[in-house]
Order: structure tokens, then C-alpha cells, then sequence
């Protein structure tokens, strides 16, 4: 019966810990945060027009959310 109870116990812990790594911020997509989405604007002379922009979907995980 002890043993029993020590595998759940293992089990779960693995679980957690599982889920933590899948789910950890690794995963993230930094540029968007996990969003998707992106609204970026600020002074770039290399881009037409001198303003970096980039609206809407987030072109580093193209919309997913993460890498
Ligand atoms: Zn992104």
C-alpha cells in the first residue's frame, strides 16, 4: 500500500513538472509575449519612410505566440 501511494505521489510530481517545462515562458514568444499580435512604432532611418512599424501579427512567431 505504501508503495502504491509513493508512485501517485511520483506521478504527480512528474505531471507538474512536465507541465511547467511545456508550458514555461522558453516557449513564449518574446517579441509579442504569447499574444500573436504586435504594435510597434518607433524611429528607424533604415525603413522607408524613418519609422520602424510593425502592426498586427508578430512576424519573429508569425501570429503563434510562441517560438
Ligand atoms: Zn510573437
Amino acid at each position: 500500500m505504501e508503495m502504491f501511494v509513493i508512485t501517485i505521489v511520483i506521478m504527480i510530481v512528474a505531471i507538474i513538472v512536465f507541465s511547467r517545462l511545456s508550458l514555461g515562458p522558453k516557449m513564449k514568444c518574446t517579441r509579442c509575449e504569447g499574444t500573436g499580435q504586435v504594435n510597434e512604432r518607433w524611429p528607424d532611418p533604415k525603413e522607408p519612410g524613418g519609422w520602424h512599424r510593425v502592426e498586427g501579427r508578430c512576424p519573429k512567431c508569425k501570429g503563434k505566440g510562441k517560438v
